[in-house]
């Protein structure tokens, strides 16, 4: 799939440099991206995002110093600059592009106001898909942030076709700040989604027995709403393997668990088992969402790595496992052969039904605007109940 990213504020800018270098890394050129903000030292941070496709916009309002946690000056500046952003978008060079995904933490201001007006706007001009990868905050980083995630989310939702949800406080270790724990994060959310988004290019290792291309990601998001996406990956040893360093040569299991041994390679059957049994340990273990995984409307599973590991039987039967456990009967699915000892599987759960996390999320914004209606209404009313006159009307 060949993906233009937009970031956007400072999480968004980070986690796109980070698809980038992947990338660059990996020889694969599969993304494309530029990064937006309205805090100059923010886009002067990142390291591999080519110094043109960094934008600076709102100059003239916060003058390269950020909006602070204010999105709905975040929105304001990026309607009012939108031309601008479409324009470096289109220097970047759009032709071959499959989807367009913005990428926000979407508790600040800038990329929490300004992703639902990309959205918006380059739907109107493209007929490629647009998603979004939002970030939630993690509650600890106050009310303030959870409104504007909750203001943000439920905006994206109605602009992009999909909203993958990744959330903050699901991945930070106990006890761990937020703050430390980024760098960490942004590598679980680009090895999940640099091997989904990368699906369908064909790669060195050739062409899969069941190819998942494009259109099978896009007909899976093409429900809407939002979207948690899982993952496992197992290392393979054998005397062949043994020496190559691939496109995964990164992809530890970082789910919190023990890593797990070495497997040798199998064959028919256990070559099945084993990949019927990664495919659960994806979807049963920690998703980018927390969720009600039997809510899902379509799923996607995706097995991505060592040629002679993949298994047409195995992901077959791990297609009709997940059809089981989700709501909806659509699920697709297929390989994705790529010279690597690891073995990794991608499960999308599209158009989740229920999260209680999200459902939070919207209790304590709804809390936090009356909360904020009446503590306005007490300073009105102390000052009308003072009596005193103001010096001019
Ligand atoms: P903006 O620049 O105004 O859009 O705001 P930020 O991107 O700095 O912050 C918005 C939200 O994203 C906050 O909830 C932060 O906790 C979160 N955030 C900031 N940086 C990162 C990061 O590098 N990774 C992740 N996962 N979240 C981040």
């Amino acid at each position: 799939m060949r993906v233009f990213f937009i970031g956007f504020g400072q999480a968004g800018g980070k986690v796109v440099d980070m698809f980038i270098e992947q990338d660059r890394k990996s020889g694969s050129n599969n993304f494309r991206g530029i990064v937006v903000n309205t805090a100059r030292t923010d886009l002067m941070g990142l390291k591999n995002i080519e110094m043109k496709d960094r934008i600076l916009i709102g100059q003239t309002v916060v003058k390269g110093h950020g909006v602070g946690t204010d999105n709905v000056t975040g929105a304001r500046i990026a309607a009012d600059e939108i031309d601008s952003i479409i324009n470096a978008i289109d220097t970047r060079g759009t032709h071959d592009v499959d989807a367009f995904v913005i990428i926000a933490g979407l508790g600040g201001g800038t990329g929490s106001g300004g992703s639902p007006v990309i959205a918006r706007h380059l739907k109107r001009i493209y007929r490629e898909p647009v998603y979004a990868v939002g970030l939630l905050p993690a509650p600890e980083e106050g009310r303030l942030y959870t409104y504007n995630a909750a203001r943000s989310l439920s905006t994206l939702v109605k602009e992009a076709d999909n909203v993958f949800v990744f959330d903050n406080a699901a991945w930070k270790n106990e006890g761990e700040s937020v703050k430390n724990a980024y760098s960490r994060l942004n590598e679980e959310i680009v090895r999940r989604f640099g091997v989904l988004f990368r699906a369908g290019e064909v790669g060195k290792a050739g062409v899969g027995e069941m190819v998942v291309d494009s259109s099978e990601i896009i007909n899976t998001l093409r429900g809407g709403g939002i979207s948690s996406v899982g993952y496992a990956v197992t290392e393979v040893v054998s005397e062949r393997t043994k020496k190559k360093k691939g496109l995964f040569g990164g992809l530890r299991d970082s789910i919190g668990k023990k890593e797990e041994a070495p497997e040798e390679m199998l064959t028919g059957e256990d070559k099945s088992a084993k990949v019927i049994a990664l495919v659960r340990r994806a979807m049963l273990g920690r998703l980018t969402l927390p969720c009600d995984y039997s809510t899902a409307e379509r799923a996607l599973v995706l097995v991505a790595g060592s040629p002679s590991e993949m298994d047409r039987k195995g992901v077959e039967k791990a297609k009709s496992w997940v059809e089981e456990n989700i709501a909806g009967v659509e699920v697709r699915g297929g390989d994705y052969p790529v010279e690597s000892n690891y073995v990794a599987a991608v499960v999308i759960l599209s158009t989740i039904g229920e999260a209680p996390r999200v459902r939070d999320l919207f209790e304590i914004a709804k809390q936090t605007k009356e909360e904020v209606i009446r503590s306005k209404e007490k300073r009105v009313s102390m000052f009308d109940e003072a009596g005193v006159d103001p010096l001019f009307e």
